[in-house]
């Protein structure tokens, strides 16, 4: 790779190459999976590049095309699957300087892919007492970009669904790896192309999102002698048709009280619990609703006389939980399933007994093709990989879908499966596969046998040391 001739090529455009720096922009929350942490803890760019603006990207875009060097796009590095990592090294493109806030009016806000997501809602709020639907619960850090290339749902998936659903991306304006790249705007069906693709076919330079009502959301906490009960009123809760509520999440003991610390005052040894935030003018009815449960409100915000220090109910919940719980017990890991609908309390119930002490329950529940069920993001107390395996093969053969977070593939944390739509769109966006390298395996090995259960080896990925 020709480095000297890259940063001549991008005189005038901020680089980074101080190999600490340009380490440390080339990892992400990888280490939350001690498989990916000894898969990737070695790997690191050649250089950092940060375009302020469109031109600018374009610029490095072609640079590296004409150079034949491989370029990793990069929000803030929240992510978890070593999705933003370099692994054939090369360029991280950092795109957290192209941060603009260009258009806010009703139900919709355009802003540059390295806009933080709270930002956004920072604004939105002032404008017009807007907010966005969705954000992940790295709320105050990631990039809107990030949370299209990269994310899920989160935070508001109990009303509005998940990324992937149409309507909760409006447009996205995407710049292609080629010898004079080119701009898109995709909007409707053409969204599903670079959307949670990793940035492998495409370098998104603009985003329009969908926004909604904004009100000061009331965080309350219920506690419970039994995650299962926990995860019953959950589910009732969230079928109530006339509460508006923006986080629904069981978290079964011993974590509430042995994980989080700064509430740790609110709770009893052994609690299990479910955070709620509720709009405000539903929070008489929803304690009415609580109240019939005969559940106990353990942490309510608005009756709570001293705040301080205390984190939101989100950063508990998503992947938050997990942060929590690795703080204080570093050998903690996680897995991400799916609960399908109408089945979810069976299935939750079952896996969690077969299983026991060795997962600790925890669930997010959310809006899936108009039903009402749940993620689960179980805290897994690791032993061996074997093991991990093993509770992933319970879990699938019990009808629960893993989405692997020990993996850096798109298919293997997906669907095991070939993404056609996104595969026709990298072979004519980045011919030269350049984006990201090591990410989709249809594109690096079309022969790939997802059913083998062997992992995918990328053969690109950089050699330790
Ligand atoms: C504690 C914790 C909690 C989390 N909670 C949630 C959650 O609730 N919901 C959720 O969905 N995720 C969650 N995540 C994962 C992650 O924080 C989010 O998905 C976040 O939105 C990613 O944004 P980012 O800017 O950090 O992206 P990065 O990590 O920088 O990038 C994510 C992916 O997008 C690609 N990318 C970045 N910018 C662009 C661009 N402009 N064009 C093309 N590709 C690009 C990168 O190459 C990478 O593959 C969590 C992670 C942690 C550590």
């Amino acid at each position: 790779m020709d480095i000297a001739a890259l940063k001549a090529d991008l005189a005038g455009i901020k680089v980074e190459d101080n190999p600490a720096i340009v380490q440390q922009k080339s990892r992400d929350f990888y280490w939350y999976s001690p498989v990916l942490k000894a898969q990737l803890e070695h790997v690191t760019a050649d250089l950092v590049v940060s375009p302020k603006t469109e031109s600018e990207l374009i610029s490095v875009l072609k640079a590296c095309y004409r150079l034949g060097i491989p370029v990793t796009p990069r929000g803030t590095g929240t992510g978890n699957y070593g999705q933003a990592m370099p692994l054939s090294g090369g360029v991280v493109l950092s795109l957290a300087d192209m941060n603009e806030i260009r258009v806010i009016a009703p139900g919709r806000v355009v802003t540059g892919p390295g806009a933080v997501i709270s930002e956004i809602d920072k604004a939105a709020r002032a404008h017009s007492a807007q907010e966005l639907r969705i954000h992940p619960s790295t709320y105050h850090t990631a990039s809107i970009g990030g949370f299209i290339a990269g994310g899920s749902g989160g935070v508001g998936s109990i009303n509005w669904g998940g990324l992937r659903d149409f309507g909760n991306i409006i447009r996205l304006r995407v710049v292609t790896m080629e010898e004079e790249p080119r701009i898109l705007e995709l909007t409707g069906e053409d969204l599903h192309k670079v959307t949670h693709a990793y940035g492998t076919n495409g370098i998104i330079s603009e985003v329009e999102m969908p926004l909604t009502a904004a009100y000061d959301w009331v965080d309350v906490i219920v506690g419970f002698d039994t995650f299962m009960d926990a995860a019953r009123y959950g589910n009732a809760l969230g079928l109530q048709d006339g509460l508006l509520t923006k986080l629904i999440s069981p978290i079964a003991a011993p974590a509430p009280f042995t994980y989080f610390k700064r509430h740790q005052k609110f709770f009893r040894d052994g609690q299990s619990i479910c955070l709620v935030t509720v709009a405000p003018h539903s929070l008489d009815a929803f304690l009415a609703f609580t109240r019939r449960w005969g559940a106990e409100i353990v942490f309510n915000a608005v009756t709570e006389t001293d705040l301080k220090g205390l984190p939101p109910n989100f950063e508990l919940s998503w992947n938050h939980t997990t942060l929590r719980a690795l703080r204080v017990d570093p050998a903690i890991t996680y897995l991400q399933v799916l609960y399908p609908f109408p089945h979810q309390i069976e299935r939750i119930e079952k896996i969690h007994a077969l299983i026991g002490d060795e997962m600790i329950g925890h669930l997010e529940f959310v809006r899936f093709d108009g039903n009402v069920t749940c993620f689960g993001l179980p805290m897994i107390r690791y032993t061996t990989e074997e093991r991990l395996e093993e509770i992933i093969r319970l879990h699938e053969e019990n009808g629960c879908p893993i989405f692997n977070p020990h993996r850096y593939t798109l298919e293997e944390g997906g669907m095991k499966q070939t993404d056609e739509i996104q595969l026709a769109f990298k072979r004519e966006a980045d011919p030269k596969g350049l984006l990201n390298p090591g990410k989709m395996i249809a594109w690096e090995n079309p022969a790939y046998d997802y059913k083998s259960g062997k992992l995918f080896l990328f053969k690109g990925l950089q050699q330790a040391g």
